[in-house]
């Protein structure tokens, strides 16, 4: 028997509770847990069990290997029509003068600091502002490309595209399909919060609802475009709440497929309307990424943000179930510095990251957009690295 199995199984069988026992079996049989499941390994279970469960599927997946890429963000903008209570980011557009609107050329100096330079991505998201509308985008998606065609441009949340369609007077496919035209490769997972009604009327009311976000992504699928999803947790949702969403993503998933990676967001409580919530533990952080491997069982990947959670508790997260740490970022995101994370100039080089996922025993792999491996750095000397122009 494989070895893995073996100290699993042990695991399992020394497991007192009965009904934990039989969720725990279930998983190495590669059999789906459902919603009531889901609660009782957040209600019931301890760290050890379901990190040792989530930690033998993410290896029974990937083994050692932990993806990331090189990747640079721009924000347009941080004003916002919206203003959600967790949102330390955004500005309202009678206060711009606080906010930052960045033209095309801006952002184009942005996009051509990386000439010559080994990134594969941009992602871009913002806050939705009321005059950057659908063709604003469309002329930078163009220029993006016609500049550097192989950049791969991950954008746009469903809160903001949902308010771009509208604007424009298009469906989400006729939206969307513009926006793919212009160059739009893939769609990034934001905007989701967590999808229970109630909840969402107490954070973010006025922006799009539930079913309006997975109609979204539901479309970008169907066009084959791919994208992630995140959960924002540590809030004021329960572990049924989590579920729930959870469940709406893995139902989306098994109808098409599309989404890589599902990326659980830490609720930071600087400077926002909900820093009167305390913030989750460290083994609260750990558990809802065990629970979300073991629920998320036909999503191939779950990220760690490493700028939100701090490369400390990220490099952690590699052993419950996380098996990708983002990107290098290079200073260019602003959402969670602003949100009280200690990643006040989020940015690592290409050896600090690779560095960070050697340092718990992972192998390193630098991945693109859509998971494609570029380079194993499982064998590269980090003192070479280190004086090497190409990985700093
Ligand atoms: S979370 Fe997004 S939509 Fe909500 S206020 Fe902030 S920028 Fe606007």
């Amino acid at each position: 028997m494989d070895m893995r199995i073996e100290q699993i199984s042990r695991v399992v069988e020394n497991q007192t509770d009965a009904a934990l026992r039989k969720t725990g079996e279930k998983i190495i049989n590669k059999e789906r847990i459902f919603f009531d499941e889901g609660v009782m390994l957040f209600e019931k279970a301890g760290l050890p069990y379901v990190g040792a469960l989530a930690n033998y599927v993410r290896e029974r997946l990937h083994g050692n290997k932990t993806y990331f890429n090189r990747n640079f963000h721009i924000e347009p903008t941080n004003v916002c029509v919206f203003s959600c209570a967790f949102c330390s980011y955004s500005r309202l557009y009678a206060q711009r003068d606080e906010g930052w609107e960045l033209s095309i050329g801006q952002m184009m100096d942005m996009v051509k600091k990386y000439d010559g330079k080994p990134v594969t991505e941009v992602h871009i998201v913002g806050g939705v502002h009321p005059k950057m509308n659908l063709y604003f985008f469309v002329e930078l998606l163009q220029k993006i490309k016609a500049h550097r065609p192989d950049l791969h441009i991950k954008g746009f949340t469903a809160v903001e595209l949902d308010y771009m369609f509208r604007k424009a007077k298009l469906s989400v496919e006729e939206g969307m399909k513009v926006l793919r035209e212009a160059g739009l490769d893939s769609l990034p997972g934001g905007g989701a919060e967590i999808f229970d009604a109630d909840i969402r009327t107490q954070i973010c009311d006025d922006k799009v609802n539930a079913d309006g976000w997975l109609d979204i992504h539901r479309t970008a699928h169907r066009l084959d475009m791919h994208s992630n999803a995140t959960m924002l947790y540590g809030h004021i949702e329960n572990y049924k709440h989590r579920i729930s969403h959870m469940e709406r993503l893995r139902s989306l998933q098994d109808e098409t497929g599309g989404f890589n990676t599902f990326i659980p967001l830490k609720l930071r409580n600087k400077g926002n309307d909900m820093s009167y919530v305390a913030e989750s533990s460290v083994i609260e952080d750990m558990k809802l990424y065990a629970v979300s491997r073991l629920y998320m069982d036909n999503f191939p990947h779950i990220k760690a943000y490493w700028p939100m959670l701090g490369r400390q508790s990220a490099q952690l997260t590699l052993s419950f179930g996380v098996n990708d740490l983002d990107g290098t970022i290079d200073d260019s995101t602003k959402i969670y510095s602003m949100a009280g994370s200690e990643e006040q100039h989020p940015s690592l080089s290409t050896t600090e990251i690779v560095a960070l996922i050697k340092q718990v025993k992972r192998e390193p792999v630098e991945r693109d957009t859509l998971y494609n491996e570029i380079k194993n750095y499982k064998d590269m000397d980090l003192s070479l690295m280190s004086n090497s122009p190409l990985y700093n």
